[in-house]
């Protein structure tokens, strides 16, 4: 058994970013960035207004009750010719261009009488005092031309969407997402809404992780489920090696029908490692056909979702260009007694609660490697050293938290 640094470091040096494509701004939202974007447009465009009011000579706002005569009204989305000179106005409404001559926006808030009673020829009053050059929105003051908007990797939000947007880029190149096929091994599974057998289960595996992929960024692609004879195993394995990623669960353990592994090598997977020092969860296999990365998980639902969240999520990622593959981790101290730990890592599944004096962590119920429960309501892992003595409550240990990514490798101990 390997410890899951090791398999980690076999896994991302096996993940190669996959290529880009360009797609529709409405179409990326959380994609991933593959190249530099920048602005082809100052932000603002045009100097306008920021307010609804009269754009002014700064200079010519003396303090006083001062009347300015009104020359031109400019709506949003027109352009006047008007020139404002020395003691004039143009009614302006937000967003519109500021015309030539003016600098400045008095609110129509500061002035009588009301906006709708002032027309071209008429007088408006200032009455209150603005500080020359308020109210404007200047050209390029967001965003200048040639500037960087995107740098690869970015992985794109709402605000980045309007950004590019506004600055008139109607599509962007982002990474493919990676195609992951999925599939379950059991002869005692049986898809959920099909009628159970006598000793049969359904298949939770192919669901979490068809969740999980999407939550990466991948396309998951559910194959279903193979029994655990030869013929089957090996039929569906070798359709699922036509993806990026092969996530199978079951059959990789010591039983008699667990045939996952011989499968894979008979198709010509070549296998990295089998075994991680991980509870829950050490039968893990890993190997690689070409591009493609394999994984055998274990059947068990928990063992499956934590090696996906130790081992393939980062992969996944990685394979659409980032860098922050990582879960994010805090410290927390222990709200009861840790147990002694054996020859393998423990992760105990934990939520966190706020305390006076910081974090502190609570399992979550029965923690066995088929408690799906305990996932459901975890917020993190704890990571427990292998070896670990047991502790009294209020001994402090990292938690990997299950949401959020980060750059830097939760510190996994051995
Ligand atoms: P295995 O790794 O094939 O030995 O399976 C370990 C345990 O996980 C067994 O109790 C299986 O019935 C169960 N199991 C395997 N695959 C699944 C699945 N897709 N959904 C739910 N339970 C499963
Ligand atoms: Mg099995």
């Amino acid at each position: 058994m390997i410890t899951i640094g090791a398999a980690l470091d076999a896994v991302l040096a096996s993940a190669r970013p996959l290529g880009a494509e360009e797609v529709p701004l409405v179409e990326a939202l959380d994609r991933v960035v593959s190249e530099t974007v920048t602005s082809p447009t100052d932000l603002p465009p045009f100097t306008n207004s920021a307010m609804d009011g009269y754009a002014v000579r700064g200079e010519d706002l003396t303090g006083d009750r001062q009347s300015l005569r009104v020359i031109a009204e400019i709506p949003a989305g027109s352009v006047s010719v008007a020139h404002v000179g020395a003691g004039q106005a143009a009614k302006i409404m937000t967003g519109a261009p500021l015309p030539a001559g003016s600098d400045t926006v008095v609110p129509v808030e500061l002035t009588e009488p009301a906006s709708h009673a002032v027309t071209v020829g008429s007088s408006v009053v200032i009455g209150g005092s603005v500080t020359a050059g308020a109210n404007v929105r200047r050209r390029g003051e967001d965003l200048s031309s040639g500037a960087t908007l995107l740098a690869p990797g970015r992985v794109l939000g709402p605000a980045d969407l309007g950004l590019l947007a506004a600055v008139g880029l109607a599509t962007v190149r982002v990474s493919k997402r990676p195609r992951v096929a999925i599939l379950a091994t059991g002869s005692e599974l049986v898809a959920v809404g099909e009628p159970l057998g006598p000793g049969q289960i359904r298949d939770a595996n192919s669901i979490t992780a068809c969740g999980q992929v999407l939550r990466a960024g991948g396309q998951p692609r559910l194959l279903g489920i193979a029994r655990d004879d030869r013929e089957d195993t090996c039929r569906m394995l070798a359709q699922a090696l036509e993806a990026d990623v092969v996530v199978s669960s079951g059959g990789v353990s010591v039983g008699e029908f667990d045939l996952v592994k011989e499968m894979l090598e008979e198709l010509g997977v070549d296998r990295r490692f089998w075994g991680v020092k991980v509870k829950p969860g050490w039968p893990l296999t890993f190997g690689v056909k070409g591009d493609t990365l394999v994984y055998g998980v274990p059947g068990n639902p928990v063992a499956a979702m934590v090696s996906f969240e130790l081992f393939i999520r980062p992969a996944i990622l990685k394979l659409q260009g980032r860098s922050d593959v990582y879960r994010p981790c805090v410290d927390a101290a222990a709200a009861e007694r840790i147990k002694p730990t054996k020859q393998r890592v423990e992760l105990p599944r934990c939520r966190l609660i706020r305390g006076a004096g910081g974090w502190t962590f609570a399992r979550t119920g029965p923690q066995g490697s088929g408690a799906l429960r305990s996932m459901t309501l975890a917020d993190g892992l704890a990571l427990v050293p292998a070896g670990y003595p047991g502790s009294e409550s209020g001994a402090t240990f990292p938690i990997m938290l299950l949401d959020g990514t980060s750059n830097v490798r939760p510190p996994f101990p051995e």
